[in-house]
């Protein structure tokens, strides 16, 4: 068996870019408190707040608004405790979006309405706008949208659901969160743009380190604070800051920011991996394959197989793939996104996930290549 590697498993975390780390090193020895007044601290203070700065030119934000969080799950929770009436959101979201208002929905003060997503997985404006109506005048009300599936890849519209939402939001209170953890780096992202008051980003997405994100609060967008205590991050995050995992996570925004413009190249990486995986097996099926997708990502069911096993045989052929989202493996039964959108459940059990980016080669397509013509073999030699 080869010792190398391919690593094909980007959506669940990139490796530390080169200079996320040397950026990250730096900031290890760089002594004192970013809150002190004093020459040590003000140098550390730089170092957060040119964080900041690439942070938020890598969703077009203004750098008073990124508020940096302990990664994604802190930030859609902290958008969860904004004492919304109503929470609007549909069943593929992340799970730290969805447990936190199944929480709150189970304590009695937030009604959720659930939207509808279509067979390809998309979110539809009109159904989005016609299901906002329903909850007119009922209080404040949060419409949660991600930007693009962890899983699938599915982009949503999340602009032209804002926009739909826009007329109502003033009358109504209607603010519009998305999750844009998997979009930074792949699409642009663009706070105003999608027309959003709230951003979740993750550093360990865009090859910053783990334990690190952010909240991006449009400027004028109430959020009570989430961590109370000292007065850092504009009164709603109080704490230290974790220096050095910011400094990683600016390192890598400026880094990912300039990923856009050569994702054709990792699109025709995955395009690839499509192509092999259909002419090994032709009865596999590309989920969501109709819809826009990310460039970087494919979710691929295997009729009559067991994503779990999948899994291990390609990791035992020295490919690292995943069944679903990472964080929720080990969990029994399909993963919530391809049951929300309507997928059989043998073939969301049969399903899984190839993702990439900017360091994958085509030396890792052909090992994944290799690797599935020997898993299917086996596969048709058993059967
Ligand atoms: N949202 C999405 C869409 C994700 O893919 C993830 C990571 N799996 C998260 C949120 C959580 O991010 P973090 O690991 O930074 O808490």
């Amino acid at each position: 068996m080869s010792t190398t590697r391919a690593y094909l498993d980007w959506n669940a975390g990139a490796p530390l870019r080169p200079e996320a780390r040397a950026a990250m090193l730096a900031a290890l020895d760089a002594v004192g408190n970013p809150s002190s007044p004093h020459t040590e601290g003000r140098r550390v203070r730089a170092v957060v707040e040119d964080a900041r700065e690439e942070v938020a030119a890598l969703v077009g934000a203004r750098p008073a608004e990124v508020v940096f969080t302990s990664g994604a799950t802190e930030a859609n929770n902290a958008v969860m405790g904004g004492r919304w009436r109503t929470i609007l959101l549909a069943g593929i979201e992340h799970d730290s979006v969805l447990a936190p208002a199944r929480n709150l929905a189970r304590g009695g003060h937030t009604r959720l309405v659930d939207l509808a997503v279509n067979a390809g997985g998309r979110i539809e404006a009109a159904d989005v706008a016609d299901r906002a109506r329903e909850v007119a005048g009922d209080g404040p009300a949060l419409l949660s949208l991600q930007l693009a599936n962890n899983e699938t890849g599915v982009v949503q519209p999340v602009a032209a659901v804002a926009e739909a939402a826009q007329s109502l939001r003033l009358a109504q209170g209607l603010a519009v969160h998305t999750d844009a953890v998997q979009g930074a780096g792949r699409v642009v992202v663009n706070l105003r743009a999608l027309g959003v008051d709230y951003l979740s980003l993750s550093a360990h997405k865009i090859g910053g380190p783990k334990g690190v994100g952010a909240l991006v609060i449009r400027d004028g967008a109430a959020l009570p604070a989430f961590i109370a205590g000292g007065g850092q991050e504009r009164r709603r995050r109080a704490g230290t800051e974790n220096v050095p995992a910011i400094a990683g996570f600016g390192a890598a925004a400026r880094a990912a920011a300039c990923d856009v413009g050569a994702i054709s190249r990792v699109q025709a990486l995955r395009d690839r991996v499509e192509v092999e995986i259909m002419a090994i097996t032709p009865s596999a099926v590309v989920i969501g394959a109709g819809a826009e997708r990310l460039p970087n990502t494919t979710s691929v069911a295997l009729p009559g197989a067991s994503a779990e096993t999948l899994v291990i045989a390609l990791d035992l052929a020295g490919v690292a793939v995943s069944a679903g989202a990472a964080c929720s493996s080990g969990k029994v039964g399909a993963s919530h996104v391809l049951d929300a959108m309507g997928l059989e459940p043998a073939l969301a059990r049969a399903a899984i996930r190839v993702s990439l980016g900017w360091g994958s080669t085509e030396g890792d397509v052909k090992a994944f290549a290799d690797a599935w013509a020997r898993v299917a073999a086996r596969r048709r030699a058993v059967a």
